[in-house]
């Protein structure tokens, strides 16, 4: 496991210091906002969807380096894909981050399975998937990890 928890770490500190994304989104037909209370992190997330599709994602936020990083990672793994394919790497995100099952079909973000080291820490990195779940379904309520 030394070596994943390396890349874990390099990928959160690249990320963490360049966030891709990281910015407004005027166009957005989607635009929610996350809280992870235990941690103090923040985002909002905007989202472009048309025909079925991702067309643009972006976030703002303030929060921990696990939780911008995996917003960041978030967007870049979700752009331009279908929102059955994006709720679909939710689920796996999901199962991976919480329920300790092995990541499959997840590429890059394998690397995030990292964090079931740090307990504490695995809400920092579901807030963005549950934004991102909660902005698809339209949700009227901020989401909240807890
Ligand atoms: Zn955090």
């Amino acid at each position: 496991m030394a070596d994943l928890q390396d890349l874990y770490q390099e990928v959160i500190f690249d990320h963490n210091r360049h966030p891709r994304n990281y910015r407004k989104l005027p166009d957005a037909n989607h635009k929610l906002e996350g809280y992870n209370p235990l941690c103090g992190d923040k985002i909002t997330l905007y989202l472009k969807v048309a025909d079925g599709v991702i067309q643009d994602v972006a976030f703002e936020g303030s929060g921990c380096a696990i939780s911008t990083a995996s917003a960041s990672l978030m967007t870049e793994s979700v752009k331009g894909k279908r929102v059955e394919e994006a709720e679909a790497l939710y689920e796996g995100m999901h199962r991976m981050l919480t329920g300790g099952t092995e990541p499959a079909n997840l590429g890059k973000l394998a690397v995030l399975s990292g964090v079931r080291s740090y307990p504490t820490r695995v809400k920092c990195a579901t807030l963005a998937w549950h934004t991102l779940h909660g902005a698809l379904k339209d949700s009227a309520e901020p989401v909240s990890t807890e």
